[in-house]
């Protein structure tokens, strides 16, 4: 997937260029002759890139400092506001529209709210509306340095399409979201999973940059996971590589909202545990605090179950961290209190010791962020 910027002239699209960029991003600090050390190129041909990712504003110097061999080096960082993204998070009743800059910072956001039963293409507008405000507040020089808009949703997209095949939450079914916002704003759009892009913004910005082969297990009202294989997304063959919410953990099990029995949402999921106990997940929370038996039980099966999917995830996928991510996560800090000490007893033994367990550092504008990730993502490629 290559991206048309504004920026496409000449040698942009050379892929010593954004590679360049990406290590930049990704190391944070780094002067040229690493830059030549790490990727083979000259350093000459290092210099004349750098120099256009200065020209292009997407790169700044930022002092000097020791070098190798005793010599002072210039340390070259990512321009945060060289360019900008427009991170766009669907969420249940809510969406929050923000743009962004190039190292995840919010600069300015705007959120509204919606009725799931409203019907997609009124949604879709409020959408477009909300951006061409938020732009239209930009100055005109920043407005000209958007690369994209990024949109993250719970549910099934395809890629690069960017169609919402199905949010079971929502009705939505058959949604060409892509198609309709780059054809009414004029940007390029990119969309997909949100645990993609939770996954995607820990790795960019928060408490994921040190690993390149991670998992996000994600577990709210639904659960789902994403999973990073030397820096690379997996999508698989219909971009749901990861929905393990619905893989069968008991085939006797209780009855889960896809039909079938004994998924791994049936034990883990605020709705699923809401309709099991017939209580609001607050109220489980506070017969828990409270020392009820029945909550105290239901939450210690959970917690089991999160030991059995972070061992079966570990099996898979060999990973060296698993982001652990979602409101149920934040609402009983229980479930993750020893838990690798579980998950390891319940894993493989070869494969023991061999992970972490990460929290999410990014917070409240983790969806913005995570769109926004998206977007970077792939224009780093
Ligand atoms: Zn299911």
């Amino acid at each position: 997937m290559t991206v048309n910027l504004k920026y496409d002239q000449k040698n942009v699209r050379e892929y010593h260029y954004f590679l360049l960029l990406n290590l930049i991003q990704k190391h944070k600090q780094i002067s040229r002759s690493q830059l030549a050390s790490l990727t083979m190129i000259s350093n000459t041909t290092v210099g004349k890139i750098v120099k256009q990712l200065i020209e292009d504003k997407l790169i700044v110097e930022v002092g000097q400092r020791e070098g190798d061999v005793g010599r002072r080096a210039t340390i070259l960082e990512i321009n945060p506001k060289g360019a900008y993204i427009i991170g766009v998070d669907i969420d249940l009743n809510t969406i929050k529209i923000a743009y962004v800059t190039l190292d995840g910072m919010v600069i300015k956001k705007q959120n509204f709210n919606f009725d799931v039963q409203q019907p997609a293409e009124f949604v879709l507008d409020k959408i477009a509306t909300g951006i061409t405000s938020l732009v239209s507040d930009m100055s005109v020089a920043d407005a000209e340095k958007i690369l994209a808009v990024g949109i993250s949703i719970p549910g099934l997209v395809s890629w690069p399409d960017g169609k919402i095949l199905t949010v079971p939450q929502f009705s939505w079914n058959n949604i060409p979201i892509k198609e309709y916002l780059k054809k009414e704003l004029g940007f390029h759009v990119y969309v997909d999973n949100h645990v993609r892009a939770e996954l995607l913004a820990e790795s960019l910005f928060g408490s994921m940059v040190e690993y390149s082969d991670a998992v996000c297990l994600y577990i709210g009202s639904g659960v789902g996971s994403a999973i990073m294989v030397n820096n690379e997304i997996l999508r698989g063959q219909r971009n749901t590589l990861g929905e393990i919410g619905h893989m069968t953990l008991d085939p006797n099990g209780a009855l889960c909202d896809c039909g079938r029995l004994g998924c791994l949402q049936t034990f883990l999921c605020s709705s699923e545990i809401e309709k099991q106990t017939m209580r609001s997940i607050d109220e489980v929370s506070w017969a828990y605090e409270e020392g009820k038996d029945w909550a105290v039980k239901i939450i210690g099966r959970a917690k089991s179950y999160l030991g059995l999917a972070i061992s079966n995830i570990i099996c898979m996928y060999n990973p060296s961290a698993v982001l652990l991510a979602g409101p149920m996560i934040e609402q009983f800090p229980i479930l993750v209190e020893d838990l690798g000490d579980l998950s390891n007893d319940l894993v493989w033994t070869p494969l023991r010791d061999s992970f972490q367990l990460v929290l999410p550092d990014i917070g409240k504008d983790s969806g913005v962020v995570g769109a926004s990730a998206l977007v970077l993502n792939e224009f780093l490629r």
